[in-house]
């Protein structure tokens, strides 16, 4: 594997690198990301991949089941570059299908450490235990729930760091988007549509 790895490098240097050697050239001197992605660790859901970008779009974290936690120095100090240093407006949390941290949340998990990291996102099962329960969900539908309550409260979790408080309480930005991949099909569906609420904002202070 480690040999296709390296293989494929060089395919990516002829076939993509060079052919557009004045971009790379550009984010070579400097890199201007656009967006910052939280998403999962998951191999599928490679960012880049999956909404058809080069290098330099976007500036990523990655965790298992796309976690937002308040305690979390890497994330903090991801976000604190992108918005102070690189200035980006938008950030995307993206939950995905078939997520192993999700089914875990819903399972339970023995692991220690990944059940205490999985503790964060509680209070997405108990509200997708309720939608469940009310709407008779086979666990399949429940997990896509469990899924979207996920992003849902990972976005809460964000806008609660101080950070992100201290900026949405002065401005429209950063918009914040939630999005679900989906791996079945390699198509993303829009939970929170972060243009919207930066241009409701009295509606983002009820959410
Ligand atoms: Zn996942």
């Amino acid at each position: 594997m480690i040999d296709q790895l390296l293989h494929g490098n060089v395919g990516f240097v002829t076939g993509e690198f060079k052919p557009n050697a004045e971009y790379y050239g550009s984010i070579a001197a400097q890199q201007r990301p656009k967006v910052l992605w939280i998403g999962c660790s998951d191999s599928r859901v490679s960012e880049d991949v999956i909404t058809g970008s080069k290098p330099g779009t976007m500036f990523v974290h990655r965790n298992v089941a796309n976690i937002v936690a308040f305690n979390d120095v890497n994330v903090s100090a991801i976000l604190e570059y992108a918005m102070v240093h690189l200035r980006i407006e938008d950030i995307v949390v993206c939950g995905h299908t078939r997520c192993g941290g999700i089914a875990a949340i819903e399972d339970g998990v023995r692991e220690n450490y990944i059940a205490d990291w999985l503790c964060i996102a509680t209070g997405a099962k108990e509200a997708a235990d309720r939608i469940a329960q009310e709407r008779g969900l086979s666990r399949e539908q429940k997990l896509e729930v469990l899924t979207e309550e996920n992003v849902k409260l990972q976005i809460k979790h964000l806008k609660n760091l101080a950070l992100i408080k201290n900026m949405l309480a002065t401005g429209p930005l950063p918009r914040i988007h939630g999005w679900l991949y989906r791996v079945e099909t390699g198509t993303i569906d829009v939970i929170i549509d972060g243009r919207q609420a930066a241009a409701s904002p009295g509606l983002t202070a009820l959410a």
